[in-house]
């Protein structure tokens, strides 16, 4: 057993209000320079919705992330024989047009456009260009369009359901949309890092944060085309590839990441996991219905005596083992099992996960009155309005088990607060969910407080930085290329 430490994430769908702080608190820190006015390293896109860059979930046409060739994970993006032919184009990369083209507006005009009968206008000019442009795509361009025929329509993960499942979603009195905020997802099998010809990327040995390396960058991008969740980005100013570094400045000195620290919604959670990096590669072996369980049982109970000696021994400092105990983001993910890996199904093992959305309470207005019906006041899980079908697409590998189980629980908490706060709902049904949820009362009160009463520093437990203990700065990353990262005492195997 080699056990890591890993700065892991949660984000709770149901409370995103699609407010996009988050994205504006890591544009001004992180990306208001030049060549990198199109990057969004956090970005907020609406579900159903095609995203950003436009369909990122199509690995048809963008060849992210890795598949299992002969049993054995191979990046889609390149091979050993690819890796020339693709190193100075690569067809599968996303273009200005999958993006969108930065502008911005010509404000002088309003201040020195001459008098005459009409307000002046600011009209948009590219950055690239400097010119006049017609807005025709942005970061999020998609915003809100939850029925849109040409944006909503063009989901890809829309392909699991059935011509009637998507009649019913877009009927008007069904439309249902949620927001999906992402970030870097830091991941352990991070396709980024295997891609990169120059051995430019690393994940930190002390808490996974995956960095590129600005000196040892030669922009070739194939992290771009290697990541399937399009988290890497060229910067066409300084000619190299950038991404989320979560913060780890801000980490470091022990504040949240900005995107963390600004949420609105309340939505993120942040702590440290304990996982047994000898499995990285046998995890990501297993067969699409089998991820979620391997990648779970992967993370490693920080109150093991086992695991805590074990991590002793890699050198993992008692301060982040004391944050491991108390991590939110453990309880999510493998004590509640109701926060999933985004397309677990792209084989990098994302180390950030989402609670899925449920649908909204039912209420009907009779004669003027708001009416809660307490009958159908919580949808059943397998006919909530977005489909479960849908949700599985995203975060299920296409099975529809985990993320049930991850609805049904959070069905039976609201049940249980219901009996507990309004009274309208009996004892005995909220009992019942709660058994058929797999979910004790106790449980019910602690997903309770952890997701609506939440103080800041229960959603954050930021270990004390050991940078001094941090080995990777004293070594090659040539060395380790092909590995997970170089503060590995020794690389752990995964595919190529
Ligand atoms: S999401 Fe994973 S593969 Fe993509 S840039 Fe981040 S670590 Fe790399
Ligand atoms: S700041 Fe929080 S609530 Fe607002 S869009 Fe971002 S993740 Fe959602």
């Amino acid at each position: 057993m080699d056990v890591r430490a890993q700065i892991s994430m949660v984000f709770h769908l149901d409370k995103c209000i699609g407010c996009h702080t988050c994205s504006v608190a890591c544009k001004n820190i992180w990306t208001d320079r030049k060549g990198s006015e199109y990057m969004w390293w956090n970005n907020v896109e609406t579900k159903p919705g095609t995203g950003f860059p436009t369909r990122w979930e199509d690995q048809e046409k963008y060849r992210g992330g890795w598949e299992l060739c002969d049993g054995k994970p191979q990046l889609k993006s390149t091979s050993k024989s690819k890796s020339l032919t693709d190193i100075f184009h690569h067809p599968a990369q996303p273009t200005m047009d999958d993006y969108y083209e930065p502008w911005t507006y010509d404000y002088q005009n309003l201040f020195n456009a001459p008098e005459g009968d009409d307000q002046p206008t600011a009209r948009p000019l590219s950055m690239v260009t400097g010119e006049p442009i017609n807005i025709e795509a942005g970061p999020n361009w998609d915003d809100d369009l939850g029925g849109s025929p040409v944006y909503a329509a063009n989901d890809p993960n829309l392909a699991a359901l059935s011509p009637e499942q998507r009649r019913q979603l877009f009927a008007v009195e069904r439309l249902v949309m949620f927001y999906l905020p992402r970030i870097c997802n830091h991941c352990l099998n991070a396709g980024c890092v295997a891609a990169c010809p120059s051995g430019a990327l690393h994940k930190r040995g002390e808490d996974g944060i995956v960095l590129i390396d600005q000196a040892r960058c030669r922009g070739w991008r194939a992290c771009i085309a290697a990541c399937p969740y399009k988290k890497t980005f060229y910067n066409w100013q300084t000619g190299k590839s950038e991404k989320c570094i979560l913060c780890f400045p801000r980490l470091e000195t022990g504040q949240a990441p900005a995107c963390f620290h600004s949420c609105v919604g309340r939505i993120r959670y942040l702590g440290v996991l304990l996982y047994d990096a000898d499995r990285i590669e046998e995890t990501a072996r297993k067969a699409d219905e089998e991820l979620i369980e391997a990648q779970r049982s992967m993370i490693l109970d920080p109150f093991d005596p086992l695991v805590l000696e074990a991590a002793r021994r890699g050198g993992i400092h008692e301060s982040v083992i004391e944050a491991a105990q108390k991590s939110p983001v453990y309880q999510f993910v493998k004590v509640w099992k109701i926060a999933l890996a985004p397309h677990i199904e792209y084989r990098t093992l994302p180390m950030l996960f989402y609670v899925p959305p449920l649908s909204p309470v039912l209420s009907s207005k009779a004669s003027g009155v708001l009416k809660n019906e307490t009958e159908s006041l919580f949808h059943e899980v397998d006919n909530a309005r977005a489909p479960l079908e849908y949700l599985a697409r995203l975060f299920g590998a296409g099975h529809s088990g985990k993320v049930r189980y991850a609805l049904k629980k959070q069905m039976a908490v609201r049940a249980h607060r219901r009996a507990v706060t309004v009274g309208d709902l009996d004892r005995a049904t909220a009992d019942r969910m709660l058994c058929e949820a797999d979910c004790t009362t106790e449980e019910a009160e602690a997903i309770f407080k952890l997701t609506a009463l939440c103080t800041f520093e229960d959603r954050f437990v930021i270990p004390p930085a050991h940078r001094e203990m941090a080995i990777e700065m004293l070594e090659d990353p040539q060395e380790h290329k092909g590995a997970v990262g170089f503060g590995f005492v020794q690389g752990p195997k995964r595919g190529a």
